[in-house]
């Protein structure tokens, strides 16, 4: 009985790892088109700042751990077609050598790609995406060896920060482009005014409601085009605006795509094509609270959904539970985090969502280092039933415990009220009687 799995990140491995747990006799093949299984993408901004000084730290898991774990591993090997009814996949070698393997059952995990706006020069020397472990060895030897001294990052999301973040720490005069009102646009416009005071603070030029039409090659560097004015000129130019699925060969193989074209799926991660699976990336997920897929890649989705695709592949029986986006970033002396809903998506689904505000103290004030939090938290007014969170707040203050507090709740589908009565720790170093997740609770029962 063999399984292949097509992909060698963080679905694929998961979900070869989790197949071999459940059959251990389950013959286990992984096909990679690039040499790095099982690399940490999400590491990639700080290999580039330089915090993790070589890329082999952003392994997960060495090589020969994988293949004691009982995975074959094919790296360098581009699957091209699958042929569903005959149960192949046809790949081919970095040399041109074609490789045929049947299958008995498939796990899809092909990943995603860095989306490619209609910017013209986006082919220039000097000018990156970042998303694979190559892409960010260029970008470094672009910053490191040729000594670049002005950079441009058009994208405001999360990738975009962490980039500004690690430019900055290789002293790089940085400019930052987000075409929407504030950076950060997955929160709330007054927590994105706050990371946008944060990059400013250090040093970033932040340029908002700002597109860039096209980029040109100079004397003096690229030079960028947009809908603002962008006198100086920059050395390296950094396009991160998101991913998109990589399902082509899915498509291709007669698979069928749903939300922005990744692959549809339903909660055993099966493809609707018998024994053929699909995780991570390239996947629709199923949202826990709006009970229906939508497309959110994250890494933490990628491992989970991974996981169900290759314990059903090995013959278990498993259901993704679904994602509820939670997500946290550091920026600088920030972080970042939310879970659920905002206002917008949850009035678009049918609640009556109310937003409330406040602020509160990380930790007792009389202890040293207590930092405010700010935090937003969304319920809904007609059942009283929590429906997201954000929080920002210094990168000490425990954001992404609290914002998991928020997303625990989620999980078990209790009210705002409930949330009030967790019963959560406290040491005065660490915390306060009410807990800020508990004082915004109370804020929103007070106004709702
Ligand atoms: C800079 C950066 C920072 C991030 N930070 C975070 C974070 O902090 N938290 C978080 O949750 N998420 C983060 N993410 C997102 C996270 O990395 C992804 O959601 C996750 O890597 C998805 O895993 P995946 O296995 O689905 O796909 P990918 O990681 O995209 O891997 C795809 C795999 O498929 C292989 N492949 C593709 N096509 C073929 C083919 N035709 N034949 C053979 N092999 C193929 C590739 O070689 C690769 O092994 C970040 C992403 C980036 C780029």
């Amino acid at each position: 009985m063999r399984l292949v799995i097509i992909g060698g990140s963080d679905a694929g491995i998961s979900a070869g790892l989790r197949a071999r747990q459940v059959n251990p006799a389950l013959e286990t093949v992984l096909l990679l088109a690039d040499a790095f299984p099982n690399y940490s993408i999400c590491g990639l901004p700080f290999y580039i700042s330089g915090e993790t000084p070589d890329w082999r730290q952003l392994a997960h898991r060495g090589r020969e751990e994988l293949e004691a774990a009982g995975l074959e591993l094919l790296l360098e090997h581009e699957a091209r077609s699958i042929d569903l009814q005959a149960k192949t996949v046809r790949a081919y070698q970095t040399d041109g050598q074609p490789v045929e393997l049947s299958y008995d059952c498939l796990v899809i995990a092909t990943g995603a790609e860095p989306i490619r706006p209609p910017i013209a020069g986006l082919e220039l020397e000097g000018v990156h995406l970042l998303h694979t472990v190559e892409d960010s060895i260029a970008v470094r030897e672009r910053v490191v060896e040729r000594s670049s001294s002005r950079a441009l990052v058009v994208g405001g999301g999360y990738i975009g920060l962490e980039m500004a973040d690690a430019l900055v720490h290789r002293r790089l005069k940085v400019t930052l482009v987000e075409q929407a009102e504030t950076v950060m646009p997955t929160v709330d416009p007054s927590l994105g005014r706050l990371i946008g005071q944060e990059l400013r603070r250090h040093g970033v030029d932040v340029m908002n409601e700002m597109a860039i039409h096209a980029l040109e090659a100079t004397s003096d560097g690229i030079r960028a085009l947009g809908s603002q004015a962008l006198p100086q000129s920059f050395d390296l130019v950094l396009v991160v605006v998101g991913v998109r699925p990589s399902s082509r060969l899915a498509q291709e193989a007669g698979l069928s795509t749903g939300v922005r074209e990744a692959i549809r799926v339903n909660r055993r991660m099966e493809t609707g094509h018998e024994g053929v699976y699909a995780a991570g990336d390239c996947v629709e997920t199923w949202h826990r609270l709006l009970e229906r897929s939508v497309y959110l890649p994250l890494g933490t989705t990628a491992h989970k959904q991974g996981r169900v695709a290759g314990e059903n592949a090995a013959g278990g029986c498993r259901e993704f539970a679904g994602s509820l986006g939670t997500q946290v970033v550091k920026v600088f002396d920030l972080a970042v985090a939310r879970t659920g809903l905002g206002d917008m998506e949850a009035a678009e689904a049918g609640f009556d969502p109310l937003t409330v505000e406040c602020q509160a103290w990380d930790h007792k004030v009389y202890y040293p280092g207590a930092h405010r939090l700010t935090l937003r938290v969304t319920g809904d007014r007609r059942t009283g039933r929590l429906l997201g969170a954000q929080i920002v707040g210094h990168h000490q203050a425990q954001v992404a415990k609290r914002i998991d507090i928020f997303a625990n709740a989620l999980y078990e589908g209790l009210t705002v009220d409930a949330v009030n009565d967790l019963d959560l720790s406290y040491t005065p170093p660490l915390g306060a009687p009410w807990d800020p997740v508990q004082v915004a609770a109370q804020e929103w029962l007070l106004r709702a």
